[in-house]
């Protein structure tokens, strides 16, 4: 089963990912934890992405694609696979369609989450993430220890600043918020998420949408 989450930045598709992965047995692909750990290797991906990321804009659709073929050729993806932020164009989306096409495979569901943009910038400023293992938190703050125990301390990510949270909502609305209407267009099961509300929640919600 691939199943593609789709929102604006900020909200929950990382936390949510994680969970709806755990519940299903199958592995959870965020880009943007792929490129994050390749800007720390300082690797030639991470080069091209690192200043696009820290401005907050997309980074190109050939790099994402790149990304999206080596993911999705991963044994472990046999069963199904979690997309988080993965489709932020619609090129990106076509794309993915591609792929998936050439392993006999398709994308099942689409989760897309619900919020608003003062939530959204309420929460993105006040996230912090460990700079190890790249869990986010909500009402931690800079300079604490990671709960995972890996040595990691929290730091606020370079585009949770207030100027490029800016950018990234821009992007959003101008770049992918039209691959939520590709996908209704192509027949896709699209499934609404309220995104606001308690963690316990809004899984419960997720859960129903892509049936379980
Ligand atoms: P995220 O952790 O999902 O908020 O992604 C952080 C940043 O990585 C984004 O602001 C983009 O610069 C880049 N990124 C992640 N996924 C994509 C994607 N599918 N397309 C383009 N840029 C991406």
């Amino acid at each position: 089963m691939i199943v593609v989450l789709l929102g604006p930045p900020g909200a929950g598709k990382g936390t949510q990912g994680e969970r709806i992965a755990a519940h299903l047995g199958v592995p959870k692909i965020a880009t943007g934890d792929v490129l994050r750990a390749a800007v720390k290797a300082g690797t030639e991906l991470g080069l091209e992405a690192k200043g696009f990321m820290d401005r907050g804009d997309l980074v190109p659709d050939a790099v994402i694609l790149g990304i999206i073929k080596d993911a999705l050729a991963q044994p472990a993806q046999a069963k199904g696979v979690i997309l988080d932020g993965v489709v932020r164009t619609v090129p990106q989306a076509e794309g993915l369609a591609a792929v998936a096409r050439e392993l006999g495979k398709k994308v099942d569901v689409v989760l897309a989450f619900d919020i608003a943009d003062d939530a959204l910038i309420a929460r993105l400023s006040g996230r912090t993430m460990c700079d190890v293992c790249q869990t986010p938190y909500t009402g931690k703050n800079r300079g604490e220890k990671c709960a995972k125990n890996d040595g990691g301390t929290l730091v606020r990510r370079r585009d949770d600043e207030p100027d490029a949270i800016r950018t990234r909502l821009k992007a959003y609305r101008e770049q992918t918020a039209p691959v939520l209407d590709w996908y209704v267009a192509k027949g896709a099961q699209v499934a609404h998420l309220d995104a606001v509300g308690s963690v316990d929640d809004v899984l419960k919600r997720a859960l129903t949408a892509v049936g379980r």
